[in-house]
């Protein structure tokens, strides 16, 4: 007899995002979580103090109405709290130099006169099959686009965006409505993994911490999943939502073009390091994150858009193969604290999507091989790494499987 009428692998955003879209419709879903906390990228540090801070993901838009759909049906949405005058505050490090900027004065530090010379040739340059390093590059010129406009944008994914392509699945920024009811940047009260905790309690939705699948098979007119603890859990209705090197080792076996073809995706590993520290401990002017050029760390983002009287917290993700040592080290130099005075670190490792030109192929492929079935894939490698592009792949695949 079936386990349950849906079965979710991951518990991120976009596994719990096809939980929530399940349950509401009356099923009964079961999500396997590999780690001991739902949330996956949204990892909301809480301390027993009660001051939190982000890990992961920090920044949501009143344009992620998806997203806001489920903070809203689950019942947090009364938690929303509104980014303070921080959010417009960051700081490039470059060579030792701090300077403190808002966005307009972000495009004081481009050489006007290479800008000038490129703009006209690129301003009319078609978006299509062009990466963010190709189009940008002929737009405020290459020199412009390495010293000011790469650290920026390489601070979004927490990796180098040069490759990624410019539009379509993958892709970094899309337009989307706005939903005016709600103000246009914000957190939730207790971090945003707080989204995740309430669909993860919601009507019909069983979730199991600790629970690793390990393969993902066919079972006569369903589908089995295999843990490893070594049990075969079976329903109608399977959605597969770990990221893509685990998702395509838990299909290799019985569903082995649907694997190759999400191997395909590529992807990088982000160190991330958290640190919080009493407010008068610190030298840093508040900002909401701060840009390095050439250096081990793609960002440290602060929660100082939600200001604490006592505390400030800061999470540097770095590149991949930096030794945790040097890591280390480099959060001692920007925060001027000795090593042994940082206090209590949060350590997290996360495995992301690195999409290049190429990828909407990747994706329409996958899509042919899950085309007629009823076992699911959703994530961050589809439309893109967006919070708002997870839920509305799993909004989608929900659809497709719920009526077929
Ligand atoms: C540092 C950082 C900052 C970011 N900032 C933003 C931001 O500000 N705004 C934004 O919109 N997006 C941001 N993102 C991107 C966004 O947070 C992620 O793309 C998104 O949350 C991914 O959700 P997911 O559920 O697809 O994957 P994940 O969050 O990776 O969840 C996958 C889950 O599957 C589980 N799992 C893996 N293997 C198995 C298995 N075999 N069995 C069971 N469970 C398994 C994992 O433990 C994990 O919990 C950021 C990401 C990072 C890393």
């Amino acid at each position: 007899m079936a386990t349950a009428d849906v079965i979710v692998v991951g518990g991120g955003i976009s596994g719990l995002a096809f939980a929530w879209k399940a349950g509401q419709a009356g099923k009964k879903v079961r999500v396997l979580e590999r780690d001991a906390r739902i949330g996956g990228c949204l990892h909301s540090h809480r301390r027993p103090d009660g001051y939190w801070f982000e890990m992961g993901a920090h920044s949501v838009y009143n344009s992620y109405g998806a997203f806001l759909d489920i903070a809203v049906g689950a019942g947090v949405a009364g938690k929303i709290i509104q980014r303070g005058p921080a959010r417009g505050r960051f700081g490039l490090l470059r060579d030792g130099d701090y300077r403190w900027l808002t966005p307009p004065k972000v495009l004081l530090q481009l050489n006007w006169l290479e800008a000038a010379l490129s703009f006209p040739a690129g301003i009319f340059r078609k978006k299509d099959g062009e990466t963010v390093y190709s189009y940008y590059s002929k737009l405020v010129g290459r020199r412009n686009y390495d010293r000011v406009i790469s650290p920026f944008f390489a601070a979004v994914p927490s990796q180098k965006a040069d490759g990624f392509p410019l539009e379509g699945p993958g892709s970094l920024f899309k337009k989307r409505p706005r939903r005016e009811e709600f103000v246009k940047s914000f957190g939730f009260d207790g971090g945003l993994q707080l989204v995740c905790d309430a669909a993860a309690r919601s009507q019909g939705v069983e979730v199991e911490t600790g629970a690793a699948a390990t393969r993902v098979s066919r079972a006569g007119g369903e589908y089995a999943v295999t843990t490893a603890d070594g049990r075969t859990l079976t329903a109608p209705v399977v959605a597969v939502a770990a990221p893509p090197d685990q998702a395509s080792a838990l299909l290799r076996d019985d569903f082995h073009e649907l694997s190759t073809a999400v191997s395909r995706v590529g992807t990088v590993q982000v160190e991330s390091v958290g640190v919080v520290l009493p407010r008068e401990r610190c030298w840093m002017p508040e900002c909401a994150f701060l840009v390095p050029v050439d250096d081990l760390f793609f960002s440290a983002v602060t929660r100082d858009p939600f200001p604490d009287p006592r505390f400030r917290a800061f999470a540097f993700h770095f590149k991949a193969a930096v030794p945790r040592a040097d890591r280390l080290r480099r959060v001692s130099e920007v925060l001027r604290i000795p090593e042994a005075e940082l206090g209590e670190l949060v350590e997290r490792r996360t495995l992301l999507p690195s999409p290049a030109l190429g990828h909407g192929e990747i994706v329409a492929e996958i899509d042919r091989c899950l085309a007629g079935g009823k076992l699911a894939l959703t994530g961050n490698y589809f439309a893109g790494l967006a919070i708002e592009d997870c839920v509305l792949r799993s909004n989608d695949e929900w659809r497709r499987v719920n009526s077929s």
